[in-house]
């Protein structure tokens, strides 16, 4: 198995460990899909030394932007090209349907199409430093020798998030996606050789995040690190990296809240609340898991959200009339099911879903119904922690600041939406919402131009936009005396 990318060749794991190899399973159905390389640390240590090598000898750092754009858009038009291949294998391995696969294709060609023109038209600017004797400048550099690490509900999306900007900032990098889903980033890295990419700058590593990440992101010759995943995962790597004070971006979880007020057109905002909360079985960052609902319209929208909760139709991804797919592993499905079966005991009421389909074509799989509970108050677990499945919970408010105060009590704040028909509510409520993103009458957009990321434990720094750029370039200020003479500030002298 030649699955690792380092140096510009496909190779298999360098040294014998107790696992050389992970076998790759489908949701849809448990079986198979296929094996891939397993890495050990000094896979690690080769692709992070590959990186140097690369930074130091200056072939892709000192490129022009322009250059740097020629490349990513060659990647894009690589992306379009493979579309059909990549939303499938993307289906195949996280279980999301061909047609979510698909977005994510188009999203991250429009990422790598964004990064492409911004390098060079953002590339630093000039001060006037108050004085006619002096240039002053700032200029942006690459930071050095990334690690990238992606988490496996949207494998291909969040590693290009991290990808198109680095490769923009002219960075060289060791990515790794998650072990339970690597089949797509395989295919993207191939695409970036393809596209041309010099040996070294993109390594590709696979395997555990105890071992592959972690020592990712201990490795000396690694300057920065970017992180997408779980809240526990993400306190451990961020105090990893403060042994070295590496720069660190964290990607984190969210418990989002989705508040709906009266006025709100009915229809649309069911609608938009299932998508919010099912999409994806309910395995986004982002998910409208958190629902708060304005007290006179609270019992419709619920019975109404359940009814149509039910009629959602599961199954094999590559099906084009299945609309939600299965979990991502058994043993995630596991953990979110045990906080179904525990929230009736903090007194949330399910009103729909909470077990396994009956249809034993999908008795292989990792499915769960998707699944509503009333009742609901921000005191309890299912309502406070991400539980990242097909799961909604459901809370009630009566006035406006009631709203706000609901939607902001978590330690979270990735995203949330307000559904109102008065943009004077709408207004307020967004700007006194304490999250990265806020939708209005909308749920789940993001476009390149406009920062993604967390307020509070959802993450630390953005992607995306000019600040998801930022991230991997430094700031440097050249200031220029263009008349040097004695200063005689030590006059005695
Ligand atoms: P995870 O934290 O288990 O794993 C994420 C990645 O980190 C994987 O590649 C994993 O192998 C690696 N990893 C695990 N332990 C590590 C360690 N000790 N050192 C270094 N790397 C390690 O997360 P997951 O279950 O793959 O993903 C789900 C989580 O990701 C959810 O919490 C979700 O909210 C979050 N997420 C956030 C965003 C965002 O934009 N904020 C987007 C997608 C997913």
């Amino acid at each position: 198995m030649k699955d690792l990318y380092i140096d510009g060749i496909w190779s298999g794991p360098s040294a014998e460990q107790p696992e050389s190899s992970r076998t790759v399973l489908n949701p849809y159905d448990a079986g198979e899909l296929t094996t891939v390389a397993e890495a050990g640390s000094a896979d690690v240590d080769l692709a992070a030394r590959a990186a140097r090598r690369a930074f130091q000898q200056g072939a892709w750092p000192d490129t022009t932007a322009a250059e740097r754009g020629e490349l990513l858009r060659r990647i894009a038009d690589l992306l379009v090209r493979d579309r059909e291949e990549l939303a499938r294998i993307e289906s195949l391995d996280t279980g999301k349907t061909v047609a979510e696969g698909r977005i994510d294709v188009d999203d991250i060609t429009a990422v790598f199409r964004y990064y492409a023109g911004l390098a060079g038209v953002d590339a630093g600017r000039v001060i006037d430093a108050g004085n006619p004797d002096v240039v002053s400048r700032v200029v942006y550099e690459p930071v050095g020798v990334c690690a990238l690490i992606a988490p496996w509900n949207y494998p291909l999306l969040q590693m290009s998030w991290k990808l198109a900007p680095a490769l923009a900032a002219g960075n060289t990098m060791v990515i790794k996606p998650s072990e339970l889903t690597p089949l797509s980033t395989i295919q993207l890295v191939a695409l970036i050789a393809e596209a041309g990419a010099p040996a070294g700058v993109v390594n590709l590593v696979l395997g555990s995040g105890a071992t592959v990440g972690s020592t990712m992101v201990q490795h000396p010759e690694v300057d920065l690190v970017s992180f997408t995943g779980g809240l526990e995962t993400g306190r451990k790597v961020m105090s990893m990296a403060a042994a070295d004070i590496k720069k660190v971006a964290l990607e984190l979880g969210g418990k989002n809240p989705n508040v709906v007020f009266a006025d709100a057109d009915f229809d649309t905002a069911v609608d938009y609340a299932l998508a919010a909360a099912f999409f994806h079985s309910g395995q986004v960052c982002s998910a409208g898991s958190r629902l708060i609902v304005e007290d006179s319209v609270h019992d419709a929208f619920v019975a109404e959200l359940a009814r149509r909760a039910d009629a959602i139709r599961l199954g094999n991804g590559l099906d084009p009339d299945t609309e939600c797919g299965p979990l991502v592993s058994a043993e995630h499905r596991a953990k979110v099911e045990r906080y179904i079966s525990e929230a009736t005991g903090y007194g949330a009421r399910l009103v729909t879903g909470g077990t396994r389909p009956d249809d034993p074509e999908l008795a292989d799989g990792f499915f769960l119904r998707p699944t509503v509970f009333g009742d609901c108050t921000s005191d309890m677990p299912i309502v406070r922690e991400e539980v990242f499945g097909p799961v909604v919970t459901v809370e009630r408010f009566s006035d406006e600041s009631e709203a706000v105060s609901l939607a902001n009590d978590t330690e979270y704040g990735l995203a949330g939406a307000v559904w109102t028909s008065d943009a004077s509510v709408a207004q307020r409520v967004a700007n006194r919402m304490r999250h990265g993103t806020v939708w209005v009458n909308d749920y789940h957009p993001y476009v390149p131009q406009a920062e993604w990321g967390g307020f509070g434990r959802s993450g630390v720094g953005r992607e995306l936009g000019k600040a998801g750029l930022d991230e991997y370039r430094e700031a440097k200020h050249i200031y220029q005396n263009i008349r040097p003479q004695p200063m005689r500030w030590f006059a005695g002298a």
